[in-house]
């Protein structure tokens, strides 16, 4: 019997309310909050409508430590879920440790006026975490999360060393707009402008704005698709973590359409994330664009297609070369069916419930601050192959 409090009522937040509620074995009380109260309502009326389960909904704005510490002490969770946005993983972390509330999220954090993503500001409460007696486990998403799962399961059952990664981020949907991104936009675009980075004999190495591609034939007749390089925070902790890396690096597929739009909004100044004044008004150019992008949310019922991600992995067993390629391939349309969003919230979403669980029931815990690939893999493989995200590993 375990209490779980969801922040963040966004497509991620919507998935993960849902997969838990169809678990009430486990998760056997939901409270969802988030800043705007309306959105959580319709989240559980959606959970009422396919589950027959009715979750409580509160309003929150989880930037200010002293509200959501008080939110906390007053419902008492086993574990705080964080779906909100990467700006709020430090005060979330602070609520978590005033209270005593062991803590989980999916993205890394990002300082508001600096589009810069690293775990050094997370990793920094190791020990306050620990001396507390509570856990935080990061990015328990797909990527990050699944991602490093999948390279603690090959090194575990089928490498002595691993010597080259690559995760490949392929979204062979289609919404039919002519520009949206499948998360949240402000944070995709931040992510996607950045230069590109990878890792390669001990260094890092910095490259333009996706200006390495390459073309990767993906399974089960989605075929060949141009793939992007960039930068991904799972690189930064597998680097640290896999016996033997000598490169890891990560790709992602885009469109043409989607590239031209991106370049001329990053021309024309709309990605900027420094206030402009306008007549008097400071505005975040990004912002004021995710203002008028489609809500992510929105493309459930339009999105057509499959995701396929997963890790390529080289290396040495037993003395000899070896190479394994693991992946899951997930739809659109069955996801939308499910849970009413689409593949890219839903294969957040699930593993960040998968995440949850192996925590409440003890599976993975230990005081401390965490990323995924430092517990045993193997509860996490199943759990994936059970709640909606099957994978396969072909050598
Ligand atoms: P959305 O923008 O759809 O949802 C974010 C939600 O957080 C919104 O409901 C928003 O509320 C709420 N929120 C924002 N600020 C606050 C605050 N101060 N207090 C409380 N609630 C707040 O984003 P997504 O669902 O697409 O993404 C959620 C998270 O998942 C992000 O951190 C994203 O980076 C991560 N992610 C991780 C992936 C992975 O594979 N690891 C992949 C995709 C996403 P309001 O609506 O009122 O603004």
């Amino acid at each position: 019997m375990s209490k779980i409090l969801i922040i963040g009522a966004g497509g991620v937040g919507s998935v993960t309310t849902h997969k838990c509620a169809q678990l009430p074995e486990t998760f056997s009380q939901i409270v969802l909050a988030s800043r705007t109260k309306s959105k959580c309502d319709a989240i559980a009326q959606s959970v009422r409508d396919r589950t027959g389960r009715t979750i409580e909904t509160a309003a929150l704005d989880a930037d200010n430590v002293e509200m959501t510490t008080a939110f906390l002490e007053k419902i008492k969770p086993d574990i705080v879920v964080n779906l909100a946005l990467p700006y709020q993983d430090l005060p979330i972390m602070d609520a978590c440790l005033d209270a005593g509330i062991d803590y989980l999220d999916t993205a890394n954090y990002e300082p508001p006026d600096q589009a810069k993503f690293e775990y050094k500001w997370q990793w920094a409460y190791r020990e306050s975490f620990k001396d507390k007696g509570i856990m935080a486990l990061l990015g328990s998403g797909f990527d990050p999360g699944v991602t490093n799962v999948f390279c603690a399961w090959a090194q575990k059952h089928h490498f002595d060393e691993i010597h080259e990664l690559d995760i490949i981020d392929c979204n062979a949907g289609d919404h039919g707009q002519s520009f949206a991104t499948n998360f949240n936009p402000e944070i995709n675009i931040r992510e996607i402008t950045q230069p590109g980075r990878f890792w390669d004999h001990g260094e890092w190495v910095e490259t333009d704005p996706l200006s390495w591609s390459m073309k990767y034939d993906f399974p089960e007749g989605i075929g060949p698709r141009q793939c992007y390089l960039m930068y991904h925070e799972e690189l930064e902790s597998l680097v640290l973590h896999l016996r033997g890396l000598k490169r890891a690096r990560f790709w992602m597929t885009f469109s043409q359409q989607y590239l031209t739009h991106l370049r001329v909004l990053e021309n024309v100044g709309m990605t900027r994330i420094d206030p402009v004044d306008y007549n008097g008004t400071p505005v975040v150019p990004l912002k004021f664009l995710k203002a008028v992008l489609p809500e992510p949310a929105s493309l459930g019922p339009l999105t057509k297609g499959r995701t396929c991600i997963g890790c390529l992995l080289k290396g040495l067993k037993d003395g000899k070369p070896k190479t394994l390629y693991v992946y899951n391939i997930c739809s659109h349309e069955e996801a939308y069916e499910e849970v009413g969003s689409q593949a890219i919230s839903y294969t957040t979403g699930v593993p960040a419930m998968i995440g949850a669980m192996m925590m409440l029931e003890k599976r993975w815990h230990r005081p401390g601050v965490w990323n995924m690939e430092q517990f045993d893999p193997d509860p996490f493989m199943d759990a994936l192959n059970r709640y909606g995200l099957p994978w396969k590993a072909v050598e």
